[in-house]
């Protein structure tokens, strides 16, 4: 973000006006290492979203920060029909050649994938074919949405993602969107090393910065360490890996920033767009909020009314 005080790590290549944290492709190349064996995402996560969609009679999803596919995939495997979009090219190319790889699978071959930012969402998906009234889910998982920055203090761009969002939801349908627990970081200073969707075994450090203009929290960026050194001792993964090299030798270092999103005030900009009326659930690491104490993500669960 280069109109900030703080620069993140990769200046980024303007999407629609907006910096693609992800350009540098520092990041998008060491993501699967990140979030961990694709088998491995938490089951527990697997097996709660996959239900949360299925008691909503959700069948088909739109995956608005798809990223490198993760959670796209998860749920074509569980039958869902998925659409996905993001903004980053450098991240859709890890979800293009997984739908590549597994187009013999119809449910694969059906994937569709689409570069779009949320803030056109609407205009980005013009003359793309989708369901009559609109999608069971919208999906917007992995702390994503938190990177949208907010430089006018007023949370412009989130209302325009949000309103966004709401158009591409069928009335009854559902929105699914998560946040770090920026109420804890704020108050710590730190990010808890607990995290509920990924579970890497190489992530060596994770330094937290915290930006404050004129008293106002207004980004926190997380400086991430991996050390992949241990792929080199697994020829096979190595190799699948298309990781050079040096990416697996000393530290790997990549740097993204993030909007802190506190959960009253994220819950409330929601309510707005929705309506005060739209049933609005939140968990914390999947649990119902008043039966979790400081969990590392909000995930809130917002139905668009029927009138
Ligand atoms: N849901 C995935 C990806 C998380 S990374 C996972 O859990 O692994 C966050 C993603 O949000 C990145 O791929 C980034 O390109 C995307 N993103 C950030 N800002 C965006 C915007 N304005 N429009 C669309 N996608 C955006």
């Amino acid at each position: 973000m280069v109109d900030s005080v703080y620069r993140t790590r990769s200046l980024g290549i303007g999407a629609e006006g907006l910096p693609d944290q992800y350009a540098d492709g520092a990041a998008a190349r060491v993501w699967e290492f990140y979030i961990g064996c694709k088998q491995g995402r938490t089951s527990a996560y697997r097996e709660w979203f996959s239900q949360l969609l299925r008691n909503r009679n959700c069948r088909n999803v739109l995956d608005v920060a798809c990223g490198t596919g993760i959670d796209s995939i998860m749920l074509l495997e569980e039958g869902f029909n998925v659409i996905s979009t993001d903004a980053s090219d450098k991240m859709l190319k890890y979800a293009l050649k997984e739908r590549w790889n597994r187009r013999k699978d119809s449910q694969f071959d059906a994937w569709v994938i689409e570069e779009a930012n949320w803030l056109t969402q609407v205009d980005d998906m013009e003359g793309m074919e989708k369901p009559a009234g609109g999608y069971d889910a919208v999906i917007c998982l992995g702390n994503s949405f938190a990177h949208l920055p907010d430089f006018s203090g007023k949370l412009i761009n989130q209302r325009v993602a949000l309103e966004n969002f709401y158009a591409m939801v069928k009335p009854g349908g559902i929105l699914v969107v998560d946040h770090r627990n920026y109420d804890a970081i704020l108050n710590s200073g730190t990010v808890p090393a607990k995290n509920v969707y990924y579970n890497s075994e190489f992530i060596t450090d994770m330094k937290c910065s915290n930006l404050y203009v004129n008293g106002r929290a207004t980004m926190v960026t997380l400086d991430y360490s991996m050390d992949m050194s241990s792929l080199a001792d697994k020829p096979e993964e190595f190799a699948r890996s298309k990781l050079k090299k040096e990416d697996v030798t000393g530290t790997h270092k990549f740097r993204l920033s993030y909007y802190p999103h506190q959960l009253k005030e994220f819950t409330g900009v929601v309510q707005e767009i929705f309506g005060s009326d739209a049933k609005h659930d939140i968990y914390g690491d999947f649990m119902p909020i008043e039966e979790v104490s400081n969990p590392a993500y909000y995930i809130h669960v917002v139905q668009k009314p029927t009138s």
